[in-house]
């Protein structure tokens, strides 16, 4: 059995008048994300593990931030077009384990949902999506609130 193993990290700024979705859930918050698609930062970091971990380049690559269909896109689609790729190579998800950081909303209370949301996509169970949060102690862009951060690490098993 093949084990591949994949790392993701994505960045995006934070403003006003901006819906701020996070793990495919939308966050009641008065600032949201700045993006060409809905600016889902774990969503995006979690397809860049899942390419990554199936050497098959980036989001960049495979979403460009250029093309118009992709404006203001659910950022669900494009993973579901992510795992869509890494299943042509003969890989599922194992687990993943991400980590998102922001100083504000708590995101504890919209972990379970996220974690419904992404492991229904991946044909895994919700104890297989590992969702954590930190801040950071107020330091850097992060800690201004002008963007947020996630990592994600994700491990594949040829089928
Ligand atoms: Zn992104």
């Amino acid at each position: 059995m093949s084990h591949r193993i994949g790392f993701g990290i994505d960045f995006h700024q934070l403003a006003a008048k901006r819906e701020l979705w996070i793990g495919g859930v939308k966050i009641p918050h008065h600032k949201g994300a700045i993006g060409h698609s809905d600016a889902d930062v774990l969503l995006h970091a979690i397809c860049d593990a899942l390419l990554g971990a199936a050497c098959l380049g980036d989001i960049g690559l495979h979403f460009p931030n250029t093309s118009k269909e992709l404006e203001n896109i659910d950022s669900k689609i494009l993973l579901k077009r992510t795992i869509d790729l890494v299943r042509e190579k003969n890989y599922k998800v194992v687990n993943v384990d991400s980590t998102i950081c922001l100083e504000q909303p708590k995101i504890r209370p919209h972990v379970s949902e996220m974690q419904k949301v992404i492991a229904e996509m991946m044909d895994v169970s919700v104890d297989d999506i590992s969702i954590k949060a930190t801040t950071t102690e107020k330091m850097g862009f992060i800690g201004r609130e002008e963007g947020i951060a996630a990592y994600a690490t994700v491990l594949l098993e040829g089928i």
